[in-house]
C-alpha cells in the first residue's frame, strides 16, 4: 500500500488554537464592517513590521500588488519593464496589464533566478524598473541591481509573492527595492483562505498613490481623480492572516528542515538543486529537484503516491499570450531547460518524517532502476 504524500493540506495550518481565529471571523461577519477595516489595518501594519518596512497595503491578489506598483510609479505605454525568462506567467501580465513593454533576461544556471548580468545590456533609455522575481523562495541578491539601477534612476520593485520571510545579508526580502510585491494565495507559505495580496514600501508618495488606485481612483469619497482599481484586502482576509504571520517563521523553518533532509537524502542521485548562498534565508515556497528524466521521474512518482508536480513547464515567452512580443524559441536557453527539467517534489510545513523518508526512497528506486542512472 503506497503512502500518500499530497502537496497541499490546509487544514493543517489550524491547530487547536483555531477557536480563538473563528471567534474573530464570527465578529466580522455579525459586525458588518468589511472593507478596509481596522483588521485590514491592523495586518498592514504587523506585515509592514514583519518586512521591516514603514507601510504595507493589502490588496486583492499578488498580481494586482505587481499592477497596482507599476502603475502607483506612473509605469505605462512605452515603459520598459525588465523582468526574467522563468517566472511565473502573473509577473509578466502584470507588466503588459499596466501597458508597459516587458523586457526579459534569461535565468541563471545553477541559482534559477534572474542572470543578473544580462540586465545592464537589456536597460534602454525607456526602461523604468527592474523587476526580480525571488523565485521559489530563494531571495535574490539585489546589491548588483541597486548599482545598474542607481545612475538610471530605476525603480527597484520586487516580486516577493513566493518569499515571505526569506531574507539576503541581513534584509528582508520586499523592503529592499522601492516597493515589494507578494501573493497571499492559498498555495503560498503565507496563506489567504482566497486571493489576497500586499504591497510593501517605504515610500510615502508611493504608498499614498497605491490608496489612491486601488480603491478606484478616490482621494476621498467620491472624488475620483485618476482612474484605479478596485482591490482591497478584505476584512475576513486580513484576520486570517494576522493570525497565521504570527506562525510563519516556525512553518518556514519547517520547510527548511523538509529541505535539508531532501538535499542531504538525494545527494547522490543524478539531480540537482537551486544552489545555496552565505547569509540569506530560504524559505522553500517550492522544492525544485532537476532532472532530464522529469516525464519518467514524475510518473513514477504519482504513480506511488507522492503529489510531485511541474510548475510552469511553459516558459513565459513561449506562452500563447505572450506570442505578440516575438520572443522565438532558443532565446532564453536556461529558462527553456529549466522549464523542461524541473520537478517540485512535495513541501508542506506540517510534513512528518515518514512522509520525507518517503518521498526520498521513492525518488531513490526510481534511480536504482536499471537505465535510469544516468
Ligand atoms: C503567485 C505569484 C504571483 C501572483 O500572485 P496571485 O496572488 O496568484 O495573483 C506573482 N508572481 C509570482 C512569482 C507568483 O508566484
Amino acid at each position: 500500500m503506497p503512502l500518500q504524500c499530497p502537496r497541499y493540506n490546509y487544514a493543517a495550518q489550524f491547530g487547536p488554537e483555531v477557536d480563538t481565529l473563528l471567534g474573530e471571523l464570527r465578529g466580522i461577519l455579525l459586525g458588518g464592517n468589511y472593507i478596509l477595516s481596522a483588521e485590514v489595518s491592523r495586518f498592514e501594519q504587523t506585515f509592514a513590521s514583519y518586512t521591516n518596512c514603514q507601510f504595507a497595503r493589502g490588496v486583492n491578489s499578488g498580481t494586482d500588488a505587481l499592477l497596482i506598483s507599476l502603475m502607483a510609479l506612473g509605469v505605462g505605454k512605452g515603459d520598459e519593464v525588465i523582468t526574467q525568462a522563468n517566472t511565473f506567467h502573473a509577473t509578466v501580465a502584470a507588466v503588459q496589464l499596466a501597458g508597459a513593454t516587458p523586457v526579459l533576461v534569461d535565468a541563471d544556471e545553477d541559482s534559477f533566478l534572474m542572470d543578473v548580468t544580462q540586465v545592464p545590456a537589456a536597460v534602454t533609455d525607456r526602461t523604468r524598473v527592474l523587476l526580480p522575481v525571488h523565485l521559489y523562495g530563494k531571495p535574490t541578491d539585489l546589491s548588483e541591481l541597486l548599482r545598474i539601477a542607481k545612475p538610471q534612476q530605476l525603480h527597484l520593485v520586487e516580486d516577493a509573492a513566493q518569499a515571505h520571510g526569506a531574507s539576503i545579508n541581513g534584509q528582508q526580502v520586499g523592503g529592499i527595492g522601492t516597493a515589494g510585491c507578494f501573493s497571499f494565495h492559498p498555495s503560498k507559505n503565507l496563506a489567504a483562505a482566497g486571493d489576497a495580496g500586499a504591497i510593501v514600501s517605504n515610500d510615502r508618495m508611493l504608498v499614498e498613490r497605491i490608496d489612491c488606485l486601488r480603491s478606484l481612483g478616490q482621494k476621498g469619497q467620491n472624488d475620483h481623480v485618476v482612474v484605479g482599481v478596485n482591490s482591497k484586502l478584505d476584512a475576513v482576509q486580513a484576520s486570517i492572516l494576522s493570525w497565521k504571520l504570527g506562525r510563519l517563521d516556525e512553518w518556514n523553518r519547517a520547510r527548511e528542515r523538509v529541505a535539508d533532509a531532501y538535499r542531504v537524502r538525494l545527494e547522490d542521485l543524478p539531480l540537482t538543486f537551486q544552489r545555496t548562498d552565505p547569509d540569506e534565508r530560504h524559505v522553500y515556497h517550492l522544492f525544485q529537484v532537476r532532472t532530464k528524466r522529469r516525464a519518467a521521474l514524475l510518473a513514477h512518482l504519482r504513480r506511488n503516491g507522492v503529489d510531485a508536480v511541474v510548475r510552469y513547464p511553459i516558459a513565459v515567452p513561449h506562452q500563447p499570450a505572450f506570442a505578440h512580443w516575438g520572443w522565438r524559441p532558443g532565446q532564453f536557453p536556461v529558462a527553456e531547460r529549466l522549464a523542461n527539467e524541473l520537478l517540485c517534489l512535495p513541501m508542506r510545513p506540517d510534513m512528518q518524517e515518514a512522509e520525507v523518508e518517503y518521498v526520498c526512497r521513492r525518488v531513490r528506486d526510481f534511480f536504482n532502476r536499471e537505465g535510469n542512472a544516468q
